[in-house]
């Protein structure tokens, strides 16, 4: 008989997760956007995640990155930084409307980069607050905090929200 420390430790694989995270969104979606602190946190993130955005594309990060994808042998969007995440955040992206279906995942690259760049709406920690050197160089200091002030915003409500989900789901 296999003894139960023999039994299997292996963590889920992106694809269990993010069937994991298709099914509590089938079960409790509803329930968590009725939720009133809830749906004004996903509000809030939704928010705060497009004026990071705005402010990599008026920055020039955007471009830089395409750069790098087109020009460069590819972004730094390296294969394996999936398995950061995870079903809580996957279901986070879900409730905020990401698809995480129809993935076509180079064997190089992160499994949710598309052709357009990142396919997620809320990132992982490291995603967002990841610069790499190139831009640390082009961009000015008042540059650098205007970009990591919009970052820090939607990282503190992506906490709050994934905590707050964590806790939904486990009541
Ligand atoms: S973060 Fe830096 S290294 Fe990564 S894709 Fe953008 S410009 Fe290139
Ligand atoms: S930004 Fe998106 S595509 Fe890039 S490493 Fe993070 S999750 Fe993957």
């Amino acid at each position: 008989m296999r003894k139960q420390s023999e039994s299997r430790t292996t963590s889920p694989t992106i694809q269990e997760k993010i069937e994991q995270a298709h099914n509590l969104f089938e079960t409790c979606g509803d329930s968590l956007r009725q939720n009133p602190s809830i749906r004004t946190l996903l509000n809030k993130l939704q928010e705060c995640i497009e004026n990071t955005k705005d402010s990599m594309f008026k920055l020039g990060v955007v471009a830089e990155c395409k750069h790098c994808e087109e020009q460069e042998g590819g972004s730094c969007c390296g294969t394996g930084i999936e398995n950061k995440y995870d079903v809580e955040l996957l279901l986070l992206n879900l409730l905020l409307e990401a698809s995480l279906r129809n993935m076509q995942p180079s064997q190089n690259s992160c499994y949710f980069l598309g052709e357009k760049g990142c396919k997620l709406t809320a990132r992982h920690v490291l995603c967002v607050n990841y610069m790499c050197q190139k831009l640390q160089k082009k961009l000015a200091r008042e540059q650098l905090i205007s970009l990591q002030t919009c970052a820090g915003e939607e990282l503190d409500t992506l906490f709050i929200l994934h905590e707050a989900i964590k806790k939904k789901i486990r009541t």
